[in-house]
């Protein structure tokens, strides 16, 4: 069983993809288990049933809220068969994030154009029943704080509890490394402004916190330090990408653009020494978010 206690209150539970090679250590949900109990993402529908069983092993009976980041289908896709198992539990969630979580049929159709297997991998959407989403702007029960977070999506919101800052992909993709060290890469698909990440990154640097949880993969105490690194490196991206767009915008712009942040940014270095499988799924969302910093470039919007 992939849980780990990472803190008092505070548990880990991995939910590896088993037809995604290299999706391991990847994709999570956190578990604040105090005087109430609250999940943060759920994952896609695949991994419900071991999500499930780890709720199970740490004797979770009930949630008071489910809370989640974004409504991609990797935070979000399993949320309609996890509410079956947990009813009548609130799911929080940005407003605009409510109509397609209740009828997700545009979600998954989406899912599957950006996608392609990877989505059939993930599983579809259950819709979750009418009336138990709420707008997180609005909430406020039980001590959570919600602070919109736009960049990665413009309907990411991330969560204060106490001192646990849940991030979701706000602070970029996190992954600690064999040696101690860690790698750290914007996540920043198309269609990205920087500006909007940067003012989000401000307002989770405000909010005092000793403990920055990641969508993708784990925690660090290293906070706000790494939120600091991180706005850093947004403006690095900007300027490298900027560069290889005015020096050559043509044919193999992305990859130009992938070997020199490999050679520039300390904080992909990491990228080297990870397992093949991980370093294919890396390149992916690396280049994805290449993509996004080239769409800006352009002007596009
Ligand atoms: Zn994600």
């Amino acid at each position: 069983m992939n849980i780990t206690e990472v803190a008092p209150k505070l548990y880990l539970i991995a939910l590896d993809q088993k037809k995604l090679p290299g999706f391991v250590s990847f994709i999570g949900s956190w578990l604040y288990k105090g005087e109430k109990t609250f999940l943060a993402d759920v994952g896609p529908s695949a991994t419900i049933p071991d999500l499930s069983d780890a709720l199970e092993t740490l004797g979770v009976q009930r949630l008071d809220a489910v809370l989640l980041t974004h409504i991609h289908i990797d935070h979000a896709g399993g949320i309609g068969d996890l509410i079956s198992r947990f009813p009548d539990t609130p799911v929080v969630c940005h407003k605009s994030g409510i109509p397609h979580l209740e009828d997700p049929a545009r979600l998954w159709e989406g899912s599957v154009k950006t996608l392609g297997d990877t989505a059939h991998a993930y599983g579809p959407f259950q819709p979750v029943p009418k009336g138990l989403l709420q707008d997180a702007e609005k909430y406020s029960e039980h001590g959570i704080m919600p602070l919109l977070t736009p960049g990665h999506a413009p309907h990411h919101v991330s969560y204060l509890i106490g001192d646990y800052l849940f991030a979701g992909e706000a602070g970029g993709v996190f992954s600690a490394l064999t040696d101690g060290n860690f790698y750290l890469r914007p996540a920043t698909p198309p269609r990205f402004f920087p500006e909007t990440s940067s003012r989000s990154l401000e307002s989770l640097m405000a909010v005092p916190h000793k403990l920055i949880c990641y969508g993708h993969f784990g925690m660090t105490k290293n906070t706000p330090r790494i939120l600091e690194s991180h706005k850093a490196q947004l403006q690095l991206w900007a300027d490298v990408i900027q560069q290889q767009f005015r020096s050559d915008p043509g044919q193999g712009i992305e990859n130009r653009c992938m070997e020199m942040l490999l050679k520039t940014d300390p904080l992909i270095a990491g990228w080297h020494q990870m397992e093949r499988s991980v370093q294919e799924r890396e390149r992916y969302f690396l280049t994805n978010s290449i993509r996004g910093f080239l769409g800006w470039v352009k002007g596009e919007r």
